[in-house]
């Protein structure tokens, strides 16, 4: 295997006006290609410090980040991101078409076009190119975010709470078209949640974090198998017993907690 993301004794400390303030401290964990790693912790655990580092938007403190063997010294070019709030991230008098286009400008027009309208089709909305975003549902405009990352073809994308301002049925049908297009394009990815049951449902593997300052408790082998379903899955036997594993690592509750029959 070849890896893809190596962050080796990561630590970051804020400067605030009431002192120094340690946010991460001795990170540290791998991204192999084509993996689906997840990062859950606690509020304010540092998680977006961990994902701001990797994506060059601040320079740790201390430690090491490195993307297929390259230090991260500034933003990666091989690197996208899609954000929690799609709202934000389209702008708003592109086309959809040229939203995905917009990170493809040094492509000539026909590759530009071409790599668009296969994301698109990809996240299901091949009929929508010449909409606006504002004319589209969360949803779907969440797919547009996925489609430009997508179609950028990055080596990592990185994802931040990608899901948490979508309904619950609509989240649903965007993770499982994280887990199609990940496996049809064999993209690698780091998504950070809070929701511990997204986390099994979609990783390969699960890292744990502390509380702040954040370190690596756990990383578990999801080993669901490739062929995921909301259904069944999410009740097999597998999935229960590592959901209740992650809720008690966040808890600082040493073993799994016990299932209790239902009455
Ligand atoms: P999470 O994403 O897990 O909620 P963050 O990475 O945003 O956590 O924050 C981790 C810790 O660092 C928190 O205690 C937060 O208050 C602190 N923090 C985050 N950004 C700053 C900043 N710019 N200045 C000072 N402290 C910060």
């Amino acid at each position: 295997m070849t890896t893809m993301l190596e962050v080796a004794d990561l630590g970051h400390t804020y400067q605030a006006k009431d002192g120094a303030h340690d946010a991460i401290d001795g990170l540290s964990f791998t991204v192999e290609a084509g993996e689906l790693v997840c990062v859950v912790g606690p509020s304010g655990c540092g998680k977006s410090t961990l994902l701001r580092a990797i994506a060059g938007l601040i320079t740790p403190s201390r430690g090491k980040i490195s993307l297929h063997g390259t230090p991260v010294d500034g933003v990666p070019a091989d690197l996208a991101v899609v954000f929690q709030d799609y709202s934000r991230s389209l702008f708003p008098w592109l086309t959809v078409a040229r939203n995905v286009e917009f990170p493809l400008r040094t492509l000539a027009k026909a590759e530009r076009r071409q790599r668009a309208a296969d994301a698109l089709a990809a996240v299901g909305l091949r009929d929508a190119v010449r909409k606006y975003p504002w004319q589209l549902s969360g949803g779907m405009q969440q797919r547009v975010a996925i489609a430009r990352a997508l179609a950028y073809r990055p080596a990592l994308l990185l994802m931040d709470e990608p899901f948490a301002s979508v309904d619950a049925q609509t989240r649903f049908e965007l993770e499982d078209l994280l887990l199609r297009v990940r496996r049809e394009q064999d993209t690698t990815v780091l998504l950070v949640t809070h929701d511990i049951d997204e986390s099994v449902y979609l990783a390969d593997r699960v890292l744990v974090l502390s509380k702040s300052p954040a370190t690596v408790v756990a990383a578990l082998d999801v080993a669901l198998g490739a062929d995921r379903d909301q259904i069944t899955t999410r009740s097999s036997d597998r999935f229960v017993e590592l959901r209740a594993k992650v809720a008690g690592l966040l808890q600082n509750v040493p073993k799994a907690v016990e299932q209790q029959p239902v009455r």
